[in-house]
């Protein structure tokens, strides 16, 4: 007798940034946009808006970086990527 196999995806919840929110490059606590992005050194890191224009080509989605907006609830919705 076989026993079905039970294929479990776990729930893909990707819409709200889980992580940091303060800028990996210059330590302040990151307001409005979030974005986490592959630098141009090749390392992904999270910055704010005007650290993420210096760091990364600001190239959007799967394998080059995520833009996140802060709701008023202080959530951090993906707006693109
Ligand atoms: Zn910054």
């Amino acid at each position: 007798m076989r026993t079905p196999e039970l294929t479990l995806t776990p729930p893909k919840n990707d819409k709200f940034w889980q992580g940091s929110t303060t800028c990996d490059h210059c330590d302040n606590q990151i307001k409005g946009d979030l974005f986490d992005v592959r630098s141009y050194s090749g390392q992904w890191g999270t910055f704010c808006l005007p650290c993420a224009h210096r760091n990364s080509p600001m190239k959007m989605g799967t394998g080059s970086g995520q833009h996140y907006k802060q709701t008023t609830d202080g959530k951090w919705l993906k707006v693109a990527g």
